[in-house]
């Protein structure tokens, strides 16, 4: 199993022992999950993988979990990567493909880093966990809670998107609705969470989530047979996808299963939410809080990521770069994406197609170049806003198809 030795500060180093519970470190910044990567090595083979699970489980000796009963598992991970021919052709990208965690259990790639969090903290014996989400958290939480047999809450912005409300709310979560944004909610929860018993497990507060999205980064490694591709856009709130990808290629390179050349990690966010882009843009190692924040990708909206030097780093030393699309841009991508593929991707995916163009005209990608878009959730929980694209007016298109569709 693990092969985990200790926790280390993302910022200071200072050493934490593993399998305890922890937060944030004594100087308030995340911790990282460390491996006795020499042992992995001696131990384990690359070879072995595709007989091990059909999800992310398989690299379980580089998870935290000591336990196989310990494990929370309802199929994450092991997600299709995809290539798109006919957008790569009209794009001028000549190698696109898109890795696809729509299709993961609750549509978006969170159920990876809520399947790693809930299993530690089983294996740990919490029993009540809390979490302030902009919409997919919540879902991913509440469903391995439901599964795991623990108490869930949710604090989610009012506006979330109706699908996450209602999936929450089936889990059998309590749900409580903020008038603010993501940061108001995890104002309540810190405060609210010691005196409750609960288990706080916002992004990178608690050291497992990225544990379990630093898998993307295995799998994009293992479908291309152990050679990176050239870039990977990814579309940034938290960034814990980026950070999680960024551990994972290090781990990698100490295991002796791929060399030191890195993609450039292409952070992309929306422009009603780019704390990271203004950062990247001015040469700063830190965000600053980005006002009024305001985007149709509820993922993105994150006015002031936690592991901003972390995002920044990765970045930076890949060779990548942040940027930014509007809202209108993403969207329309979406659809272009979905009506030339057959993917329907969430719009913090649709924003990395978005930005493609701006990538290949400015020179930072090259038309051969392989390129992954990571589309990081389904379409599907975001009809609210898709259904801006296809109003349903009476007497229209769908009334001359027979009236199925629009009730008369
Ligand atoms: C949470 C979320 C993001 C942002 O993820 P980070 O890794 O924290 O940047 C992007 N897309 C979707 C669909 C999300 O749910």
């Amino acid at each position: 199993m693990t092969t985990v030795s200790h926790l280390e500060c993302s910022k200071t180093g200072e050493r934490y022992a593993a399998g305890k519970l922890h937060n944030l470190s004594s100087t308030g910044f995340p911790l990282l999950a460390r491996y006795d990567l020499e042992k992995a090595r001696q131990s384990w083979n690359r070879e072995w993988i595709p007989s091990g699970p059909s999800s992310m489980w398989r690299y379980a000796p580089v998870l935290p979990v000591s336990k196989p009963s310990s494990i929370v598992s309802l199929g994450e991970g092991m997600t299709p990567l995809l290539r798109l021919r006919r957008l790569g052709e009209t794009l001028g990208a000549a190698n696109l493909y898109l890795k696809d965690d729509g299709v993961n259990p609750t549509g978006s790639f969170k159920a990876r880093g809520l399947s790693c969090a809930i299993s530690m903290a089983k294996e740990l014996g919490v029993t009540k966990v809390a979490i302030p989400s902009a919409g997919n958290a919540a879902s991913a939480l509440a469903a391995y809670a439901a599964a795991a047999g623990m108490e869930a809450h949710i604090y989610m912005p009012s506006d979330v998107p109706q699908a996450n409300y209602i999936e929450c709310k089936s889990f059998g979560a309590q749900v409580t609705l903020v008038d603010g944004l993501i940061s108001d909610c995890a104002r309540i929860v810190a405060a609210k969470a010691p005196g409750e018993g609960w288990f706080d497990v916002s992004t990178l507060k608690e050291p497992y989530r990225i544990e379990g999205k630093k898998t993307m980064g295995y799998e994009i490694a293992e479908q291309f047979r152990w050679e990176l591709p050239e870039a990977i856009l990814y579309p940034t709130g938290g960034g814990v996808g980026i950070i999680g990808m960024w551990k994972a290629f290090e781990e990698m390179e100490a295991l002796g299963w791929i060399t030191s050349r890195r993609p450039k990690m292409i952070a992309v966010q929306a422009e009603g939410c780019m704390p990271v882009v203004r950062a990247f843009e001015k040469g700063e190692e830190r965000a600053e809080f980005f006002e009024n924040a305001s985007t149709i990708a509820s993922g993105l909206r994150v006015p002031k990521p936690l592991g901003d030097f972390l995002i920044l780093r990765a970045v930076r030393e890949s060779g990548g770069v942040a940027l930014a699309v509007p809202d209108e841009e993403s969207m329309r991508a979406g659809v272009d994406l979905a009506a030339r593929e057959g993917v329907f991707a969430a719009p913090e995916g649709a924003a990395c197609v978005a930005a493609m163009p701006k990538l290949l005209g400015s020179g930072v990608l090259k038309k051969e170049d392989r390129v992954v878009i990571y589309n990081t959730g389904a379409g599907l929980k975001y009809l609210e806003a898709y259904s801006t694209r296809f109003p349903r007016n009476a007497g229209g298109e769908s009334d001359k198809l027979g009236g199925l569709i629009t009730p008369r």
